[in-house]
């Protein structure tokens, strides 16, 4: 079977989503449940349509266009992706998986393929933070990783989730929006690598194994304030310093936990009252840890807590930490990167196995059914900027990767 992509088909059809955009292209900006991500929404609805899927939407607006198969009572299998985009962010990210993961069906119906198990295609609502805070808000609902109560307690300006899901036409309770057991067989998703590894290496396919999650706390250090030019050096209990060694502390841990996989950035610093003339009296740090190994992780966690306990007793401030997440890593399901890397060596891809370090809504799927994810090449790996970019070639052979994935998966 030689399923063929129309990249050219594909190419226009990301380049009209990308036109729904609050920002002048080439940024796109598309919030989810804002008028722009409503009628991104309805574009890629009616391209489902086209292709004859069956459409449903659920009460947070993940959006299911089901191709059924011959057995179609059997779990299906899933691929899929998002749309949203942080502001004056690029048009890859997300909106590949989810048109690709519709061409590669298409692909497959002109091939005249009768599935076994029905292939259904999932666009996840606000996988970006950006407006209630937090990531994959569709796939840890859809997870059972997030409680229906978030309906009340996530807002944005003042509205609560469930009076904006609401007057963007989601209604119903959060409470259905829990896959139920056995829905899904598998699910793939394929995504830009929004890393520099693919691209830099020449590799066509990234097979990914396993994604890493962050765990992220804020830390409030309390010292004492004072005039810059009264208080002397040996009275000072200065709370940006030892912010700032707590900061040092976390590098350290983090590059002594024996994998180049640890990653920790103190990425907020925030100093009270902030004046030129006046001691810090007390900072705030935000602190985003990761690792694919979750023992290792909270190994690091536990050693940033003791750091910073050494540091602030020898400073004289006293340290409170606050936790924002700490979503458990994920490792992919061996079928599925095995299925992966037989349709690479079979179109005679460049392919390697690697792990994700930006996080996905697969890193949620993969806690209720058997998930993989492909990465293509991005140019100089960036993302989240205007200047992402993908080959039509890179796009096209992620795409043909995915339809040879989803044709060997449905068969099973
Ligand atoms: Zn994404």
């Amino acid at each position: 079977m030689n399923l063929k992509i129309n990249i050219a088909q594909l190419s226009t059809e990301l380049e009209i989503l990308a036109s729904f955009s609050d920002a002048p292209a080439p940024a796109v900006t598309r919030v989810v449940f804002s008028e722009t991500d409503l009628r991104a929404r309805r574009y890629v609805k009616e391209l489902c349509a086209n292709a004859e899927l069956t459409v449903r939407e659920d009460a947070v607006g993940n959006t299911f266009a089901r191709w059924l198969g011959s057995e179609p009572e059997l779990p299906a299998i899933g691929t899929g992706s998002h749309i949203d985009a942080i502001p004056n962010a690029g048009r890859y990210d997300g909106t590949v998986g989810v048109l690709a993961g519709l061409e590669a069906i298409r692909a497959l119906q002109r091939a005249g393929v009768r599935p076994r198990r029905s292939i259904e295609l999932v666009l996840f609502t606000s996988e970006e933070p950006t407006r209630f805070g937090i990531g994959c808000l569709g796939s840890r609902l859809l997870a059972s990783a997030l409680d229906h109560s978030a309906g009340e307690m996530l807002t944005s300006d003042g509205r609560s989730l469930n009076q904006i899901r609401s007057s963007a036409g989601f209604s119903g309770p959060l409470g259905d929006v829990p896959l139920c057991d056995g829905a899904y067989a598998a699910f793939v998703e394929l995504h830009i690598e929004q890393g520099p590894i693919l691209d830099r290496d020449r590799i066509d396919i990234g097979v990914v194994t396993a994604i890493a999650a962050p765990a992220s706390f804020r830390i409030f250090v309390e010292g004492e304030g004072g005039h810059a030019g009264a208080v002397l050096m040996p009275d000072r209990r200065d709370a940006f310093l030892a912010a700032a060694e707590i900061a040092l502390s976390i590098e350290r841990i983090a590059r002594s936990s024996g994998s180049i996989d640890t990653v920790a950035t103190t990425g907020v610093c925030e100093l009270f009252p902030g004046a030129i003339n006046s001691v810090p009296s007390r900072t705030r740090l935000d602190v985003d840890v990761r690792d694919i190994d979750q023992a290792r992780r909270d190994m690091v966690l536990l050693e940033i807590e003791r750091a910073r306990d050494v540091i602030a007793s020898r400073r004289g401030v006293t340290v409170r930490t606050e936790p924002i997440n700490a979503d458990p890593p994920a490792h992919c399901a061996p079928a599925i990167v095995d299925a992966i890397e037989r349709a690479c060596a079979a179109r005679g891809l460049q392919h390697r196995r690697m792990i994700s370090r930006a996080y996905h809504d697969s890193l949620f799927m993969s806690r209720i059914v058997k998930t993989g994810m492909i990465f293509i090449p991005c140019r100089d790996g960036i993302s989240h900027r205007p200047e992402e970019y993908a080959a039509p070639d890179a796009i096209s052979h992620g795409a043909e990767v995915l339809a040879d994935t989803l044709a060997s998966l449905s068969s099973l």
